[in-house]
């Protein structure tokens, strides 16, 4: 997708600061950081959103598997952490290529505002 900003990311073509790479998926910190660590862990190919995963399971079940490999990585594995995926208008989505937020290294309230 020509304008999305992490197809961007994963052409190279913006910054990251990628924590985890493959050739499916990708890892980067968020700019603007929630949590002292906040990870989005995107599929590297243009998903909007969860509604539109049906042809994409082995993409999205490898994705969660990935999860604990990052959380290790970046050292929140024993402290806890939490992921969110924000989808559509309520929840506050601004960018519409499908990403897991991983937030951790505080104690992060419930339930979430
Ligand atoms: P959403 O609200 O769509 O679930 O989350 C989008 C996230 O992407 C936000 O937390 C926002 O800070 C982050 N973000 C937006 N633009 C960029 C960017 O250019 N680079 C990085 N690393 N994160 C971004
Ligand atoms: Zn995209």
């Amino acid at each position: 997708m020509e304008e999305c900003i992490f197809c961007k990311i994963v052409n190279k073509e913006i910054k990251a600061n990628v924590v985890y790479e493959d050739e499916k998926v990708m890892a980067f910190y968020d700019i603007n950081p929630q949590a002292p660590f906040h990870v989005l862990l995107i599929p590297k190919k243009h998903i909007s959103t969860l509604l539109d995963i049906e042809e994409d399971k082995i993409l999205i079940s490898e994705m969660m598997v990935k999860i604990k490999d990052i959380v290790e990585k970046i050292g929140i594995s024993k402290s806890g952490f939490r992921t969110v995926i924000n989808c559509g208008k309520d929840a506050g989505m601004d960018i519409f290529h499908l990403h897991i937020h991983i937030l951790g290294g505080r104690r992060l309230s419930w339930p979430p505002g």
